[in-house]
């Protein structure tokens, strides 16, 4: 049976399972043991990780994205997107409430964040018109919530936003002026296997993956490549992806070589244009590669990591000298 989060994305998935998962699986078992206070709170690191790098990711390189929207930045929650044992946990940590969603992660850079947005908001109406909890009795629905985050995403569409929010027993109102944005979901997944992809909608990265990062810069090499995709048309959807979302029609970056070399130029440069420090992501793909037999050898469509890691040495060495020359940072 598939884990409640990953449920609402099932078919999702089964698309994007059809389509070349960048990196192969290997098993890594989570750590954190049965406990599942002390689950939720490596989970929730990593949901939070993965929502600072993205949302950097994101908004540094909108220009680039064929999708674009006016995003607050944020990743919210509600308890159903927690297995059954994780729920209650999760209810009480973060007075999340029937299908409201509550704010998991306002990165420091956020549009959220610069609202005054925190962990444990949990958001009960949008100008005037109060989001539906769901039935009292009813378990929280994935619907539900996606009815809200659509409902929200159709608000920040026309700019700022005002926003009820709930903190412990105040009521507050806040205002959110949303910032430009690639028109992506970034989703963490409850996966062992060590692996990303991209749908054409949106990014995944397994828990293992995001796990196996040491460093935002790590992360951001990651998520970069996945969402390079998206900067290469590569992974394409038939409509644009949902509330809020329009077409760029001046993004264009084109590329030579395999769709999995251009990934990672187009995604190295995504991310030094984020700020995040590239120079790692040579290093990092021989450690993945020596953490993972799969990698070591070349497949039909994968490269060795050994020289994934050299062409990527390569566009450090380009990345460099535009920096040098003053250059703008573009693929
Ligand atoms: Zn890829």
């Amino acid at each position: 049976m598939l884990p409640p989060r990953l449920a609402l994305f099932a078919v999702a998935l089964a698309a994007a399972s059809a389509l070349f998962a960048c990196s192969p699986a290997a098993v890594r078992p989570m750590s954190a043991g049965d406990d599942p206070s002390l689950r939720l709170t490596a989970l929730t690191a990593l949901d939070q990780r993965v929502a600072r790098v993205a949302q950097r990711l994101s908004e540094d390189n909108a220009d680039l994205c064929p999708a674009v929207r006016l995003s607050a930045g944020w990743t919210l929650h509600s308890a159903s997107q927690y297995s059954r044992e994780l729920q209650p946990h999760a209810r009480s940590r973060f007075g999340l409430e029937g299908d409201l969603p509550g704010v998991l992660a306002a990165p420091p850079t956020s549009a959220a964040a610069a609202a005054g947005l925190r962990e444990g908001d949990l958001i009960v109406s949008v100008g005037d018109v109060a989001l539906d909890r769901g039935s009292a009795r009813a378990a929280p629905a994935f619907e539900g919530l996606a009815a809200n985050i659509a409902a929200l995403d159709r608000a920040l569409a026309d700019g700022t936003t005002r926003l009820g929010v709930r903190r412990g027993e105040e009521l507050l109102s806040v205002s959110v002026q949303p910032q430009r944005s690639c028109g992506y979901e970034v989703q963490l997944n409850p996966s062992d296997e060590l692996n990303a992809r991209a749908d054409g909608r949106r990014l995944f990265i397994s828990t293992a993956l995001a796990g196996f990062a040491e460093s935002d810069d790590e992360l951001a090499v990651i998520l970069g490549h996945e969402l390079a995709h998206h900067v290469l048309r590569h992974r394409t959807w038939s409509d644009i992806g949902g509330a809020g979302r329009v077409a760029n029609e001046s993004a264009a970056v084109s590329g030579a070589g395999s769709q999995e070399q251009q990934a990672d130029r187009v995604g190295l440069f995504l991310a030094a244009r984020a700020g995040y420090d590239t120079r790692i992501a040579a290093a990092f793909w021989r450690r993945f590669g020596a953490a993972n037999w799969r990698v070591r050898y070349p497949q039909l469509r994968h490269a060795s990591a050994e020289s994934r890691a050299r062409a990527l040495e390569a566009v450090q060495v380009e990345i460099d000298a535009r920096r040098a020359r003053g250059e703008p940072l573009l693929p």
